[in-house]
């Protein structure tokens, strides 16, 4: 349905009923129309079928409170039938080009009709070809080291978006040439299908939908009215991003239409595992090989921070493998700017080798140290010897 059939058509009298009858009388109205103009009843006749498709396109208006209150607004404004446009095709085989951009405000003026139309139709709500719309949210992907995401980085991004033909301005017609009503579907860009004797409306084939048939297709877009356009941007990650999380960058989508606001940008982020950082939350991690007489006996180690200077951790004397020791603050930045910190797990290094002296010396320790580390075991062995 198009703004220009609201103002042509009087679907008051296509259903035969007053401008105040209730949905139960517009209900009414179109059952025995609709039985007596039924195409199955009426094999062959032109005249039954249009009549058919008229009473369709003003049942789905009139039905249709939201819409109906449009189609009101829009009589009343231009009022009925005093605005005339010039249809094409038709039985006359001459059909009258004309350009709807002129009319609809498409050109690159603006204003006009489509401007009134746009707000007859409301904002966002998609209806008419003219209503300001917010651009479309963008999706994109970015990749980042370990060390920009923990740090935030900003990246270029080249976005691709869907647009209108520079040269055609979205008509899809040769420039100097023009854009005709489509024939089939009288500009509605819809057809009604029936189904078991209701109608249904379902996009016109022959045009696609957009009501309008372009003999000279434009070269630039092959009269498809639509360009890529590519966009260079920078996008802001934020310090402390996580691998898969999703980024939504206001305003930096689509363009709106029309005065619409414009969309989102939404990243998601992938991030490339570090060689010996891991993270959890806030905290980075990092596991510590520590030789047993380290462990055993105490010592200090120097470890290595993200991007900063490497701190001193002291392994206090009898650490057992897998305790974890905090560095306070060499963690993530958060959001408010404090740090998360870092978490040092101790691993007790067990050399696959031994010297000859090596070998001497731990023999020597063995026969020294009688502690079994097994004693709360060895019960149950013994109990199922
Ligand atoms: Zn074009
Ligand atoms: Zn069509």
């Amino acid at each position: 349905m198009s703004a220009r059939d609201y103002v042509e058509k009087d679907y008051y009298a296509a259903l035969g009923v007053s401008k105040t009858a209730s949905q139960a009388d517009i209900k009414k109205a179109y059952r025995k129309l609709a039985r007596q103009h039924h195409p199955d009843a009426n094999k062959g006749d032109a005249a039954s079928e249009e009549k058919f498709k008229e009473i369709s396109e003003a049942y789905d208006v009139l039905s249709d409170e939201t819409k109906r209150k449009e189609y009101d607004e829009a009589r009343t404004l231009f009022g009925a039938g005093g605005f005339r446009v010039p249809r094409g095709g038709g039985g006359n085989g001459q059909g009258v080009p004309f350009d709807l951009g002129d009319l609809f405000g498409g050109g690159a003026g603006g204003g006009g009709l489509g401007d009134i139309f746009g707000t007859i139709f409301g904002g966002g709500r998609g209806r008419g070809p003219q209503a300001a719309r917010r651009g479309g949210d963008v999706e994109a992907e970015v990749t980042l080291s370990f060390t920009d995401a923990a740090n935030g980085v900003t990246v270029p991004l080249q976005l691709s978006t869907p647009s209108t033909c520079p040269t055609c301005h979205g008509s899809g017609a040769k420039p100097g040439t023009a854009t005709r009503v489509c024939p089939v579907c009288s500009g509605t860009g819809s057809q009604s299908r029936n189904a078991g004797g209701f109608a249904f409306a379902e996009p016109c084939r022959e045009c696609f939908g957009r009501g309008l048939l372009v003999d000279d297709p434009c070269v630039t877009c092959a009269g498809t009215g639509e360009a890529i356009s590519t966009r260079a941007l920078r996008a802001r990650i934020p310090a402390g991003v996580k691998d898969g999380q999703r980024i939504r960058l206001a305003g930096k989508g689509t363009p709106g239409e029309r005065g619409g606001p414009a969309g989102d940008l939404i990243v998601t982020v992938h991030v490339h595992p570090h060689d010996v950082f891991g993270r959890k939350g806030d905290n980075l991690t990092l596991t510590l090989p520590v030789t047993f007489p380290e462990a055993a006996l105490g010592a200090t180690v120097r470890v290595p921070t993200l991007g900063g200077a490497p701190v001193s951790v002291k392994i206090p004397a009898g650490t057992t493998s897998g305790r974890t020791l905090r560095v306070r603050g060499k963690g993530l930045t958060r959001r408010d700017g404090t740090r998360g910190d870092l978490l040092v797990t101790v691993e007790v290094a067990v050399p696959k080798t031994l010297s000859d002296d090596a070998r001497a010396a731990l023999a020597s320790y063995a026969e020294a140290q009688h502690d079994d580390p097994r004693a709360h075991l060895s019960k149950l062995v013994t109990a199922n010897d």
